[in-house]
């Protein structure tokens, strides 16, 4: 695909090895993995202007090819509601990177819309040495990071095994709905799952992606958060 090439060669030009969340979210487009709408800006007023297109609440990150864990060092402000919160979450932002990471170059800031609270899951895939491309999915938060609840595959996944492998997980519950939580949208990160694996098998100089993570509604679902590593 002519944009996802594209936006290889600067990545490997600018010697980089991640992509920008920017990047990756584009990339994402153009698998039909749905994202949070974004754009990067260079200003304050390109964020003014950005986030009126947008529609508040809107979320600022920082871009930076040198940090790769946003929240970490204080580059990410959640749930700015008007003007005044934007201006405000833009100079605080600035200030931390400044404080905590004081070479970082400074791409820009991604402002994006605040995606409405729900169930985190996640999609990631790693290059096997043996295997190749491998997919992997589960819960956000502790059921993967604590709970190791996932479920893994070799690319490239069916529709069908992709169904299977959002089944296998213990909580499995969680998505089909129990007491009154009504069942979220599995066909869609079925969907994901499959356009992910499509995307790792025509690139195999993906090394790892990360969707981390996905929310998912009871219609749709949205990717908050997307990293890619090169070879
Ligand atoms: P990091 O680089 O630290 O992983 P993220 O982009 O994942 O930064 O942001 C940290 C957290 O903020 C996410 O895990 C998610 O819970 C929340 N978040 C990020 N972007 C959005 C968004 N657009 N809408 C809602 N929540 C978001
Ligand atoms: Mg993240």
């Amino acid at each position: 695909m002519k944009e996802v090439s594209q936006i290889f060669s600067t990545a490997y030009r600018e010697k980089r090895k991640n992509l920008l969340e920017n990047e990756a979210k584009a990339v994402c487009k153009a698998y039909n993995i749905p994202v949070t709408r974004f754009d990067v800006a260079l200003s304050m007023s390109d964020a003014f202007r950005m986030a009126d297109e947008i529609g508040y609440p809107v979320v600022l990150k920082i871009v930076s090819p040198d940090i790769l864990h946003k929240s970490d060092i204080g580059g990410v402000a959640l749930n700015l509601n008007n003007p005044e919160e934007l201006e405000r979450g833009y100079g605080k932002i600035l200030k931390k990177v400044k404080e905590n990471k004081p070479d970082a170059k400074i791409a820009g800031m991604l402002v994006q819309e605040m995606a409405p609270k729900s169930t985190e899951v996640i999609v990631g895939t790693i290059k096997d040495k043996q295997f190749g491309q491998s997919i992997m999915f589960g819960l956000g938060g502790i059921f993967v990071e604590v709970l190791e609840d996932v479920s893994f595959r070799i690319a490239p996944v069916t529709k069908q095994e992709a169904k299977l492998m959002i089944k296998e997980i213990k909580a499995y519950k969680v998505l089909r709905g129990y007491r009154n939580q009504p069942p979220l949208d599995t066909e869609i990160i079925a969907e994901i799952i499959t356009n992910t694996s499509r995307f790792v098998t025509e690139y195999q100089e993906v090394e790892e992606l990360d969707l981390n993570p996905i929310i998912v509604y009871e219609k749709g679902a949205k990717t908050v958060d997307a990293r890619i590593i090169l070879e």
